[in-house]
């Protein structure tokens, strides 16, 4: 992509009322733009990001034996009257006879209804990635807590509570994956309430500008939430407790079973006997978790993000372009950079490239607004560079000339 072509460009300020480092960078650097608050439209760059997230976490629900669908953002208002929630889900919008969908046990259950009969349709695991609506009072947060923001929702459905457990538990350890591989330090919670079961997590990622009280154990680490917290003693241990503030990332938990009940979600087992559905429900704040990772990588200068999901890989700033025969070397190496050669490894063949080809404005600041881009490797082509290629990791210093060849190993080799 031709930085020339992209929209939009970079802001000098962030907008005023931008309070949280994820909104002020986001917007400033182009990746967001909000139209109330808490509800932001996606622009080219931070869509790519919303992407990348969304790809890796599609990947390992697959892998769990999830079936990605999509459900709808109207729900009939009569489905969450039945279940109750219509008066007590208090971040519910309401219209006329629908509501705007902030999760969606009330349309899956009835659907399920419609298809399980026997034990032979089950186990399912169903998920979807969408935007949900919550009319959340404090949507001051950017990107931590909108009004209208993506979610991965998974439901699982067994013959057995037993059997549910077991995929509860695979569910966590891939959610361990997802975090650690878009580079999200996760601590497990137990959710607030634990009211009906032993098995609900939180996911929390421990930052300044969280959101969430959480208690760490200063003798066998352990983390306890806000709601479960006694004496400030740790529940494992006996240790004294510290409080952190905390991002929650994703909450997996059990189904009540009145949700089968209200919407007749039973089954026939082997022995002809009619029992009921055991679920889970396992969310995860797509787009929240691009704002945590903002306010946990970033410095003065801007964002860092990490390379499984930033926007682009190589951010290309061709300097002295008035100089035709650098000119054509910056435009030789955005091409082939972009080659989509075999003999190379999956993670650099065809490489993600942002080439800054503007020739009306200073060195200064294409770097700055590389900066406050955060794409991972700065990669310089000038008068200076002749044969070479200038890369400097935005994470790091220092400044190295390298061949285009040593850059690819670089990339190779990185993480
Ligand atoms: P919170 O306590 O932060 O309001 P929640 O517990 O109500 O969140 P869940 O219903 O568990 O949220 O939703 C699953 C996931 O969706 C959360 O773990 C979080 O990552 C994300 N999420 C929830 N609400 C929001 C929001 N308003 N904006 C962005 N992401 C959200
Ligand atoms: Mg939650």
């Amino acid at each position: 992509m031709k930085y020339s072509l992209l929209f939009p460009k970079t802001l000098k300020k962030a907008p005023s009322g931008a309070e949280s480092i994820n909104q002020q960078l986001l917007v400033r650097a182009g990746f967001i733009h909000q139209e109330m608050a808490g509800v932001y439209t996606y622009l080219p760059l931070g869509w790519r990001v919303l992407d990348k997230i969304s790809d890796i976490v599609r990947e390992e629900m697959d892998k769990i034996g999830g079936q990605e669908m999509l459900m709808p953002v109207l729900h009939p208002k009569a489905n969450w009257a039945k279940t109750g929630r219509l008066k007590s889900f208090d971040v519910l919008y309401k219209l006329e006879d629908v509501v705007l969908g902030p999760s969606h046990e009330e349309i899956i259950y009835p659907l399920l209804s419609e298809y399980v009969k026997s034990y032979k349709d089950l186990p399912l695991c169903l998920y979807q990635i969408q935007m949900k609506f919550r009319n959340e009072p404090r949507a001051k947060a950017g990107l931590l807590r909108g009004r209208e923001f993506l979610m991965k929702d998974l439901y699982s459905f067994h013959v057995s509570d037993e059997d549910r457990d077991a995929y509860y538990e695979k569910v966590r350890a891939v959610y361990i994956k997802i975090f650690k591989k878009i580079g999200l330090d996760v601590l497990k919670t137990k959710a607030g309430g634990g009211t009906f079961s032993d098995l609900s997590e939180e996911f929390q990622v421990m930052t300044p500008s969280g959101e969430d009280t959480i208690f760490v154990c200063e003798k066998c680490s352990s983390v306890i939430n806000k709601e479960l917290v006694q004496d400030k003693k740790c529940l494992e241990c006996g240790g004294g407790l510290q409080e952190k503030r905390a991002i929650e990332v994703g909450n997996i938990f059990p189904l009540k079973r009145s949700y089968a009940e209200v919407f007749n979600l039973y089954f026939t087992d082997k022995n002809g006997e009619k029992k009921i559905v055991s679920a889970g429900c396992y969310g995860l704040g797509i787009s929240r978790c691009m704002g945590a990772i903002v306010e946990v990588f970033h410095d003065g200068q801007g964002i860092i993000w990490p390379e499984s999901v930033a926007p682009f890989q190589i951010h290309l700033v061709g300097l002295d372009l008035e100089d035709k025969k650098v000119m054509d070397e910056a435009e030789k190496i955005y091409k082939l950079l972009q080659v989509e050669d075999p003999e190379r490894s999956r993670r650099t063949e065809g490489i993600e490239v942002l080439y800054d080809d503007r020739s009306d404005v200073s060195a200064g600041v294409k770097f700055a607004d590389a900066d406050l881009i955060g794409i991972p490797f700065r990669v310089v082509v000038s008068k200076k560079t002749q044969d070479k290629l200038e890369v400097k990791k935005r994470s790091e210093k220092e400044t190295k000339f390298v061949s285009l060849k040593e850059l690819i190993k670089m990339i190779e080799l990185s993480d």
